[in-house]
């Protein structure tokens, strides 16, 4: 795979034992493109069966625990991410963890906004802050824009655009706590474009597809392997004409 993760030292993903944060970690170990460490939260690690034995074979894999809503568990994650990460810092952070409260016009509630709002859009950006001063570090040690010196990468949804959510394709899909928190974690990447810029640290929101897990559901088009080995590859080739940008997996811009 990816010459450019070879380069890239390490990365850190949210939400890996399960769904498309496992596979990426399973990709990125065996696809033959191993960054030096690969740092793979869970909010429940004991219970990341897959992910602990992945972990026997490669040592370089390590696992730590990452409760996206918890501030206190974002604040202990990243004195542990530093002390795994030290002079290399963190190149590349893919915020990746998510749920889907479904919910239409009828049935929405305002605890079920704040709730999705919370693990989609809140978390990505303090865990993002919480990284930023090993981002900072990476950035320091490389030139140009990509993975192999900081990014941040925001797993989100077609669903998300607010463009898109007209005419024939709005009749789906009317999940409003689920399709705000990705609008919003849109805005969140494009302002932390603005703001992470001059650190030399890239941002980009990326669509998976419509993909078969546990959220995806058994309907989805696509394979787990089939998105992410797309989405990776996405990924590696990312330079400054990407930075701010809400991308799908295949690599073309979308309507934000
Ligand atoms: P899954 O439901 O299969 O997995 C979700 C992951 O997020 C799990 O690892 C889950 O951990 C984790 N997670 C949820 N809440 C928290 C939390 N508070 N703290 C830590 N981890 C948490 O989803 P997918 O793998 O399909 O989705 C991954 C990302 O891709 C999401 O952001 C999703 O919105 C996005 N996406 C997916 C699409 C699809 O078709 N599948 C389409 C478009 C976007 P736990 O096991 O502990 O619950």
């Amino acid at each position: 795979m990816s010459d450019a993760f070879k380069v890239c030292k390490t990365v850190l993903v949210t939400g890996a034992n399960r769904g498309l944060g496992l596979q990426i970690v399973k990709r990125l170990v065996t696809g033959g493109c191993f960054p030096g460490k690969i740092i793979a939260t869970a909010r429940n690690p004991d219970e990341a069966k897959e992910l602990q034995s992945m972990s026997k074979d490669h040592p370089n894999i390590h696992i730590i625990k990452l409760d996206v809503v918890s501030e206190e568990s974002i604040k202990k994650a990243a004195v542990e991410v530093e002390q795994i990460v030290q002079k290399d810092g963190l190149n590349c952070l893919i915020n990746n963890a998510g749920i889907n409260i479904i919910a239409n016009f009828e049935t929405v509630t305002a605890e079920k906004m704040l709730e999705n709002f919370h693990t989609n859009s809140v978390g990505p950006l303090m865990i993002t802050k919480a990284m930023l001063p090993m981002l900072k570090l990476a950035a320091a040690n490389a030139v140009g824009m990509g993975i192999h010196r900081a990014a941040v990468i925001n797993m989100t949804s077609l669903l998300g655009s607010v463009e898109l959510n007209w005419g024939e394709r709005a009749k789906d899909f009317k999940w409003y706590p689920y399709r705000t928190s990705k609008s919003a974690l849109n805005m969140i990447t494009r302002c932390m474009a603005v703001d992470l810029e001059a650190d030399g640290i890239l941002c980009v929101a990326i669509h998976p597809g419509w993909v078969r897990t546990d959220m995806g559901g058994p309907e989805a088009p696509l394979s787990i392997e089939e998105s992410i080995s797309s989405v990776l590859t996405v990924i590696k080739g990312l330079n400054e004409k990407d930075h701010g940008t809400f991308l799908h997996y295949t690599g073309e811009a979308l309507p934000w």
